[in-house]
């Protein structure tokens, strides 16, 4: 989220102040949790991203999708 590398912009020529604004503002890298679960439809981010069977698909586009791919719906 958030548009940190728009705001990277505002700093081109004041380095000093481009390390502060990085050091503080620039989101870590991380290799587990929500974040790191994007639909790779879509490109949305955290809940609601189907991980399950390798899909990594949000719950919005498979829906959509669902039938084409070979999901029955029960019931
Ligand atoms: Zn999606």
């Amino acid at each position: 989220m958030g548009d940190h590398k728009k705001s990277m912009k505002m700093f081109a020529s004041k380095p000093a102040k481009l390390a502060k604004f990085k050091k503080h503002n620039v989101p870590l890298e991380r290799d587990h949790g929500l974040g790191n679960s994007v639909c790779k439809r879509c490109g949305k981010k955290g809940m609601g991203v189907i991980t399950k069977y390798d899909l990594y698909i949000c719950r919005r586009c498979f829906r959509e999708i669902a039938n084409t791919i070979g999901f029955k719906k029960y019931s």
